[in-house]
């Protein structure tokens, strides 16, 4: 018998939770697994009368916690008439992913986040504050680094999940560290994102302590946490103009972008700590205080990827890819 932990993106508001539950299964092959249901009205994504939500699975990976042959299984959340739930953000990055397929779009996503320990950030001492921004980022010694012993696990645990992480490091604020995603196209890193999310919280229960990710964990003269997403198309991949043109397409949708980028966008990008205010948009290559990088080695070489800085730590992949591959493909798709 193999344990199963359904995992899956709740309706809270502001921003969604993870939520999960184990069923005991015969064969672990995505195709084998049922669909399951839970009880909607206490993950605020149905009325109590009609509390019964399915649970679809869509990415199913090794457990790296109870090992063996148990799995974890990523699902979208259906209505009891198997359509997409209104809170099912899944299913419309599906449909552009498919739209835009011929653009071949991939993304790698940057995941900050930030240790608390009771209602501290890690590494902020009970009374007073840290020292100031500086030698933390990617830091080493027991006065710069806090959690590392759980970032490291938690690294294990994702490479166990055979999830493509392509790198870690400590961030600029104490408590504070970033993994990344991919790059994988939009289902895959979102799916991915979203399961390394959850080893993290549930490693830190091992450890007592809480991974958030909260855009702005402190405030004052301390670094937000964002999800810086770099994408790129088979023609950015292969040719620099294309790369301009990703940039100038973004520029044209800005304020929807924003608004779907994180709840408490605003409190981050102020245009102050590595960050374009939230009320302008601009790209420049290897400019840490635009909207949207482009790296120096994508200049130098004439071809690559660009990043998109705006997105918060708390941002939802499924939306973020989407929107990407919408402003950038519909701009792409126009030229052609
Ligand atoms: P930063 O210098 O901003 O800290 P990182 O090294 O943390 O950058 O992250 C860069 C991300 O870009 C990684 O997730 C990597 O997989 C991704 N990436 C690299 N090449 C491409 C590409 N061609 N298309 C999309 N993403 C890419
Ligand atoms: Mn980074
Ligand atoms: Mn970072
Ligand atoms: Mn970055």
């Amino acid at each position: 018998m193999i344990r199963a932990e359904y995992i899956w993106v709740d309706g809270s508001q502001p921003t969604a939770k993870l939520r999960s539950k184990t069923k005991i299964v015969e064969s672990a092959e995505l195709a084998d697994l049922p669909i399951w249901g839970f009880d909607g009205s206490s993950t605020n994504q149905a009325p109590g009368d009609q509390s019964d939500c399915v649970l679809r699975p869509v990415f199913v990976c090794p457990d790296p916690i109870r090992g063996g042959d148990d799995v974890l299984v990523m699902c979208d959340v259906l209505l009891a008439d198997m359509s997409p739930h209104p809170t099912n953000t899944r299913d419309a990055c599906a449909a552009a992913a498919e739209k835009y397929a011929s653009l071949e779009f991939i993304f790698g996503i940057e995941q900050e986040y930030t240790f608390f320990k009771g209602s501290r950030p890690l590494g902020f001492p009970s009374e007073g504050f840290a020292a100031p921004q500086g030698g933390y980022y990617c830091g080493v010694g027991a006065d710069e680094v806090f959690g590392r012993e759980v970032v490291e696990d938690h690294l294990e645990a994702c490479l166990d999940a055979e999830l493509l992480i392509s790198g870690i490091n400590a961030e600029v604020m104490p408590g504070q560290w970033e993994f990344q995603v991919g790059p994988l196209p939009a289902l895959e890193v979102s799916d991915q994102l979203w399961i390394a999310r959850w080893l993290l919280y549930r490693i830190g229960e091992e450890h007592e302590i809480s991974a958030t990710l909260y855009p702005k964990p402190a405030r004052g003269d301390w670094n937000g946490a964002g999800a810086h997403t770099n994408f790129s198309t088979s023609a950015m991949r292969s040719s620099y103009q294309p790369n301009i043109d990703a940039a100038e397409a973004l520029g044209t949708r800005h304020d929807l972008h924003i608004a779907n980028y994180g709840f408490g966008i605003e409190e981050r990008l102020t245009g102050r700590h590595e960050t374009a205010s939230y009320k302008e948009f601009k790209y420049g290559v290897s400019d840490r205080g635009a909207s949207i990088r482009i790296p120096w080695q994508v200049e130098r070489e004439g071809k690559g990827y660009i990043e998109d800085r705006r997105p918060n730590a708390n941002m939802e992949p499924y939306t973020v890819t989407r929107l990407i591959m919408e402003t950038v493909g519909d701009a792409a798709m126009a030229q052609q």
